[in-house]
């Protein structure tokens, strides 16, 4: 095992996170290597997942950058097989990566829907069939899906709403099939976290990103919007160790009840 481990026979501590060169992937990634887990990660572009790994490193951390499109399986295949090469096998997988490409029904296209289910779905699908070999075979594995509140519906996100309901479906999936492996799988729902997806939206409804943080922030109880790191706490405590007997939830981070 090329990860320093102080327990005999505990464990890897390795952690994967998707769509991690930017948002809410690239904090997860911070935050899991304060943590301790050394941390690949992967996202479509390479400077970009480079950049964040690096920042890891700086702060002392163990990180490494890959390219790799999760919605293609031979790219699946090889770049966790890289991972483990480079870092030891992989035991926490946080499928994060995401796309939207909103429109009304009636304006949606198939390549809008196609992508959108094949980063979300067909990715994350694809990723946990690669990295679960490596979580049975170390009886000890945490898996953590991006779903969000639009699975309960939102205008003009036919394609994400689906793609995030689903994710939710396959979480309590895996929970039920990889338990006896030490295996949890959950899921996080996000309200309206401040990255670059949440600006393009601004930008395609013709508003200011900061008017656009306010005018959500009035609507959400604790009166403001989230932070990526937000979503990093609550991944943090899903792969510990004592979040074990917690598996198969939908955890909605969102600042109060609903969307
Ligand atoms: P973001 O800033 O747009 O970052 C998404 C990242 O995923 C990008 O780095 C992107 O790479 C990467 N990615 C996209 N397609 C990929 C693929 N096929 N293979 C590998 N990487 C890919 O988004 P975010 O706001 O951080 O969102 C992260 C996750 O949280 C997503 O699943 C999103 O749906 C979910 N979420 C976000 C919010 C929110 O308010 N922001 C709310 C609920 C749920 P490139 O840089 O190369 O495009």
């Amino acid at each position: 095992m090329s990860v320093d481990n102080p327990v005999p026979n505990s464990p890897s501590r390795v952690a994967v996170v998707t769509g991690a060169g930017r948002g809410i992937g690239a904090a997860i990634a911070r935050r899991l290597a304060e943590d301790g887990f050394a941390v690949a990660l992967i996202d479509l572009d390479e400077a970009g997942a480079t950049a964040s790994a690096d920042a890891i490193t700086a702060a002392g951390g163990k990180a490494v950058g890959l390219a790799a499109d999760i919605s293609d399986a031979d790219e699946v295949e090889r770049v966790v097989a890289t991972v483990a090469d480079k870092l030891g096998p992989p035991t926490v997988l946080v499928n994060n990566a995401g796309i939207t490409r909103d429109n009304l029904l009636f304006k949606m296209s198939e390549s809008d829907w196609d992508s959108v289910m094949g980063v979300h779905l067909r990715g994350a699908f694809l990723m946990s069939r690669a990295v679960q070999k490596h979580m049975t075979d170390q009886g000890w594995g945490r898996i953590v899906s991006l779903s969000s509140t639009s699975a309960l519906g939102n205008r003009g996100q036919a394609n994400y709403s689906t793609a995030k309901a689903g994710l939710q479906g396959f979480t309590k999936t895996l929970a039920a099939e990889l338990g006896k492996f030490g295996i949890t799988a959950n899921a996080i729902a996000p309200g309206f976290i401040a990255t670059d997806m949440t600006a393009a939206t601004a930008e395609r409804l013709g508003m200011g990103f900061d008017d656009f943080k306010a005018a959500a922030a009035k609507e959400i109880p604790v009166r403001r919007v989230g932070e990526p790191e937000d979503i990093a706490h609550t991944v943090s405590f899903l792969v510990s160790d004592g979040a074990g007997f917690v598996s198969g939830q939908v955890i909605y981070v969102a600042g109060g009840p609903k969307a």
